[in-house]
C-alpha cells in the first residue's frame, strides 16, 4: 500500500488539496481531523470538560467512531449516527483542539488511522501523520500559508455555508488553535524531518495542487 501524509495548520488548504490529489492518483482521502472532531462533538453534547483527562478517558469508553466511504467520500459516525456535517462548527474546532492534546484521545484514534493505511492507498491529512501515524509514508508534505490567508479561506467557507461570523473572530480562533496544536506535549503540529515544505500563501488551490502533484510524482516513480 502507498501513502501520502499531508500535515499543517488549519486553513492551509490541506483537505481540498488532499482530496484533489487523492482523486488524481486513485487513492482514498482520509481526513483525520474529522475523528478528533467527532470525539469533541460527543464531549460537547455530554458536557464533559475537554481539558479533564480522567473525565475524557472515561467518556471514551462510551464512544464508537467509525469512518465509512460513501460514494468515495469519507463520512464519520458517532455511535452509529452520521455526524459529518455537525462536526464543522467553531465550537467543535476549538474543543477538538483541546481534547486532541490528551494522550488518551490520541491513543484512542491511532490504530484506526493506521488501519486505513494498511488496507488502502491513502492520502491522509492531519497534524501528526508524517511524524507519528505514518512515519513510513512514501511522501510527506507540510503545508503552510500566512495566518491571514488561512483565516480568509476559512472565513469564506463559513460565509459560503451561510454562517454569520466576523473575520477577526476566525483569525483569532485560528491563531489560538495553532498555538495549542503546536505547543502540546504529545504529537505536536510540526513538520517531519523528511517532509517537503509547501507554502501556499498567495497561490490559488489549482496552482498549489499542480505544484504538489509534481512533487509527489517526482518521488513516487
Ligand atoms: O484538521 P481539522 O481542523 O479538522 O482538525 C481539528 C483539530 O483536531 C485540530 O485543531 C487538531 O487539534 C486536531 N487534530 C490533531 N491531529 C490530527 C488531526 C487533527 O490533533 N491528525
Amino acid at each position: 500500500m502507498r501513502s501520502i501524509a499531508i500535515d499543517g495548520p488549519a486553513g492551509a488548504g490541506k483537505s481540498t488539496l488532499a482530496r484533489k490529489i487523492a482523486g488524481e492518483m486513485g487513492f482514498i482521502y482520509v481526513d483525520t481531523g474529522a475523528l478528533y472532531r467527532t470525539v469533541a462533538l460527543y464531549l460537547l453534547r455530554e458536557g464533559v470538560d475537554a481539558a479533564e483527562a480522567a473525565k475524557v478517558e472515561e467518556a471514551l469508553e462510551r464512544i464508537q467512531v467509525d469512518i465509512r466511504f460513501e460514494g468515495g467520500t469519507q463520512q464519520v459516525y458517532l455511535n452509529g449516527e452520521r455526524v459529518s456535517d455537525r462536526i464543522r462548527t467553531p465550537e467543535v474546532s476549538m474543543t477538538a483542539s483541546v481534547s486532541s492534546a490528551l494522550p488518551c484521545v490520541r491513543r484512542f484514534l491511532l490504530d484506526q488511522q493506521r488501519q486505513m493505511a494498511r488496507t488502502h492507498d491513502v492520502v491522509m491529512d492531519g497534524r501528526d501523520i508524517g511524524t507519528v501515524v505514518l512515519p513510513e509514508a512514501d511522501v510527506k508534505i507540510f503545508l503552510t500559508a500566512s495566518p491571514e490567508d488561512r483565516a480568509r479561506r476559512r472565513y469564506e467557507e463559513f460565509i459560503e455555508k451561510g454562517r454569520e461570523i466576523a473575520f477577526q473572530e476566525v483569525l483569532r480562533d485560528m491563531k489560538q488553535r495553532d498555538a495549542q496544536d503546536e505547543s502540546r506535549a504529545v504529537a505536536p503540529l510540526k513538520p517531519a524531518e523528511d517532509a517537503l515544505l509547501v507554502d501556499t500563501t498567495g497561490e490559488t488551490l489549482a496552482q498549489s495542487a499542480a505544484r504538489m502533484i509534481g512533487l509527489i510524482q517526482e518521488r513516487m516513480v
